[in-house]
């Protein structure tokens, strides 16, 4: 077995990984990235970026279906699904290879293998043309996480799919369960119901998209239900058997049902088992995760983990940050991994974006709390591209006037959510979202309003003297 000595080593390529990578090699560190699957992990995939082009697709494809009250009629509209397939492997292609660009100008090196743990200081390295160690100055570890499994329903990607299994099937199934109520089974839900798909959704717990603001889910759960979407809520699945024309599915109510597809989106299992963690002197907290400090560093001095293998939320923009943090941390700068202004998108339809507290966090928490609301069916530009549904509300604290969080359910969330961010990040007063000018007519006039509407004087709602 070969041996060598290395500066830094990051265990995964995923959006932690590699965004760590490149940051170290910016800051002068010799990096060596080590990966058992493709540049660019879950995320870019079999994560977000495959799956928000399929679901831009299935937008497109409804719109065209639903032009007519615009006055556009589109005769002969179909999906073929290998051609999806296709297109949206080549959006996965050309990030991919852009990573894979970006790591060799940074002068990485990339080995394709798998690394497990041989001591605090060195990692055994599994390639095709065989083994080899490498012991380390830093290491990086950003293994990911993977599908959770629900017993008694096993994956096979047949019949009974998980999120990866759901990007890539060749045709558009007449029925099809998703079990879990959360962002992965609602958006994919979401793609299945828009093209033509019957979708119903079981969740165990006492709602959908648990940790949102209520009110956000209503109006998702409403258009949910308008296209469809069958809701069975609070209810478990018991049991399944292959049948003929697919799964039959006992759920906890003890009804069966048969569906085409099933779709387990129960959550993710951060991969922190089988690669010798132990050896390396660290151990899994309660839930899987790795803990780590403000710095990501673990409690082994040299040693940093970062993204899903980190713990919660299980982001790709959340990994990449702590990616960066790590690596200026291992080129020596005094940095810290801030959590309090962390967005989190949900690309249903309408989409949803928060970020800072909810309202019942805010209370939870002490504050003496000032609500603004701004319903999308008053803002022009919500209007003029017939999306009204939604509203951002943006929650304050009454006593100094600090914006506290920003949620939004309506067109164009996830764009609006930066400012938002930015805002509570440099700590902006409501008032600041206010007295900003707001280019019109543009969907982010209504956080704007909504700010004023906190104040007392939002201009395009109806808002009593008080
Ligand atoms: C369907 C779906 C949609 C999603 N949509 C979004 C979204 O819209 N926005 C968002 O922010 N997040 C989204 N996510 C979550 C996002 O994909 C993850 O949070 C993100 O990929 C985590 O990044 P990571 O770098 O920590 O790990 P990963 O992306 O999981 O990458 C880990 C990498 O480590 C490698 N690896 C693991 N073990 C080893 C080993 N022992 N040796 C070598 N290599 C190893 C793996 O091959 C993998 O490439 C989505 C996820 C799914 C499944």
């Amino acid at each position: 077995m070969k041996n060598r000595t290395v500066d830094v080593v990051v265990i995964g390529a995923g959006p932690a990984g590699y965004v760590s990578a490149i940051r170290l090699a910016q800051l002068g560190k010799k990096v060596t990235v080590i990966d058992r699957a493709e540049l660019g992990g879950v995320c870019l995939n079999r994560g977000c970026i495959p799956s928000k082009a399929l679901i831009f697709a299935g937008s497109l494809y409804e719109r065209m279906n639903h032009a007519s009250e615009m006055g556009i009629t589109v005769k002969g509209a179909a999906i073929d699904m290998p051609k999806l397939v296709s297109w949206k492997e080549t959006v996965v292609k050309k990030l991919t290879g852009g990573v894979g660009s970006l790591l060799k100008a940074n002068g990485c090196e990339v080995i394709a293998g798998e690394a497990t743990f041989a001591s605090p200081k060195s990692l055994v390295v599994k390639t095709s043309s065989g083994e080899e160690t490498l012991t380390f100055n830093q290491c990086v570890i950003a293994v990911g996480s993977s599908p959770a499994k629900l017993p008694g329903f096993e994956v096979d990607q047949k019949n009974i799919l998980d999120s990866t299994g759901a990007l890539d099937q060749q045709s558009i199934p007449k029925t099809m369960l998703c079990i879990g109520g959360g962002y992965i089974g609602l958006e994919l839900g979401t793609f299945y119901a828009k093209v033509g798909t019957k979708v119903t959704v079981v969740e165990a717990g006492p709602g959908l998209l648990g940790g949102v603001d209520p009110a956000l889910t209503a109006v998702v759960q409403k258009n949910l239900v308008k296209r469809g979407v069958e809701l069975k809520i609070g209810v478990g699945v018991k049991s399944q058997k292959t049948v003929k024309n697919g799964v039959e599915v006992t759920f906890a109510d003890g009804k069966s049902e048969v569906f085409e597809k099933v779709l387990v989106t129960i959550g993710r299992s951060p991969n922190g088992k089988n690669f010798g963690l132990e050896k390396a002197g660290i151990a899994l907290d309660d839930k899987g995760f790795i803990p780590v400090g403000p710095n990501r560093e673990t409690k082994v001095k040299g040693i940093y983990a970062i993204g899903d293998i980190a713990g919660q939320p299980l982001l790709a923009h959340k990994g990449s940050k702590e990616g960066i943090v790590a690596a200026e941390a291992i080129a020596g700068q005094k940095t810290v991994f801030d959590v309090l202004a962390m967005p989190a998108v949900i690309f249903t339809d309408p989409e949803i974006a928060t970020v800072g507290y909810t309202e019942a966090e805010a209370k939870q928490k002490g504050f003496d709390v000032t609500i603004g609301m701004f319903p999308m069916a008053a803002n022009g530009r919500a209007l003029s591209v017939a999306e009204p549904d939604g509203f951002v509300k943006v929650v304050g604290d009454k006593k100094t006037g600090r914006l506290l969080g920003v949620h939004i359910v309506g067109v164009e969330a996830s764009n609006i959510i930066a400012e938002a961010t930015l805002a509570i990040e440099m700590g902006a007063r409501v008032e600041d979202l206010a007295l900003t000018v707001h280019a019109h007519p543009t969907v982010p006039e209504s956080l704007m309003e909504a700010a004023e509407a906190a104040l007392g004087h939002a201009i395009h709602i109806f808002q009593k003297k008080k």
